[in-house]
């Protein structure tokens, strides 16, 4: 049987806009070890605007976005989002086909009949389509998305993050508590990642991870001794959610199936509410004792 303090736990929990969705999941933030983060509204905002559009040879800034904002129609991604935003205008699906989004690479699609991407280094890696090397003169301060059209670079837009005010305030807690092993995994760039990173003190860091990656990666951290927390927002990231000890979602801009496959969510998605969740755990233990 549960003991009574579980409930309180819980409860306790709850009223700090806290999920957890079994007494166990207290049990399990008591033996953790390490706390890995994801990136993209997870640390940051996800909330993503352009800051630069660098049409190539033969193109322009206005037919790149136009370009991109068809590419993105279908997605849900933070990205995409703020691809369309700086469009402005209501895309129009019927110059579009064939979609396909490929997880932590970016967009495959046909606009006017011709093959568009829209992704990182990786896709066009995987794609077989070349970047020129002087795209950038500085590597830029941001996301990279690069454009291609007929297999042929098209440009290249920056799009830049902000973290979360309460991102520190999630560290600092975390080491108050002990818990020093932090690591943040992303699927974006190095660069973009370690800027963010050391912004917020955080040690240890993986960029350019696909999906995949992001759960082997989990796997290989698990292998060190205690449980491992996952936090993540769900886009790109449920398999980790589900792969880890204790999988907490972010629960305003979290997908359902994200909220489903975590084992808590944290409704304001506020990241140093998991500080607030150990440390109920804590106390739970504290009384079951
Ligand atoms: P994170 O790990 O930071 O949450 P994701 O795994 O969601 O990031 O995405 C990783 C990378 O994949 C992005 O930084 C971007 O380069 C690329 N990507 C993902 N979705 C899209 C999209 N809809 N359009 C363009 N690029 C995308
Ligand atoms: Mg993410």
């Amino acid at each position: 049987s549960i003991p009574l303090s579980f409930f309180a736990g819980i409860g306790a929990a709850s009223q700090n806009g806290i999920l957890i969705k079994g007494g166990n999941y207290l049990d399990a933030l008591n033996d953790a070890s390490t706390v890995v983060f994801d990136k993209t509204g997870t640390l940051t905002k996800g909330v993503f605007s352009v800051t630069q559009i660098l049409p190539a040879d033969g193109w322009t800034a206005e037919k790149l976005l136009e370009t991109a904002a068809h590419a993105e129609l279908h997605s849900n991604h933070p990205i995409a989002v703020s691809i369309r935003k700086a469009y402005g205008k209501n895309p129009d699906s019927a110059r579009l086909t064939q979609y396909a989004e490929i997880a932590g690479q970016g967009i495959k699609i046909k606009f006017d009949g011709k093959i568009v991407l829209a992704g990182n280094a990786k896709m066009f890696a995987a794609e077989k389509v070349s970047l020129p090397d002087s795209v950038f003169s500085n590597p830029p301060d941001g996301t990279v998305i690069y454009l291609a059209v007929n297999q042929k670079f098209a440009g290249a837009l920056v799009i830049a993050d902000e973290i979360k005010p309460d991102s520190q305030q999630a560290i600092a807690g975390l080491n108050k508590l002990g818990l020093r092993d932090i690591v943040m995994l992303t699927g974006d760039n190095k660069n973009s990642a370690r800027k963010i990173a050391a912004a917020l003190g955080i040690p240890k860091v993986y960029a350019e991870l696909l999906p995949q990656e992001k759960v082997e990666r989990l796997e290989a951290l698990s292998q060190s001794g205690g449980k491992t927390i996952f936090v993540g927002d769900g886009i790109n990231d449920a398999p980790v959610l589900a792969a880890s000890d204790v999988g907490v979602a972010m629960g305003g801009v979290g997908s359902d199936a994200a909220i489903e496959a975590a084992d808590i969510v944290l409704m304001t998605d506020e990241p140093s509410k998991l500080s607030a969740a150990l440390r109920i755990a804590r106390l739970t233990r504290r009384i079951v004792w």
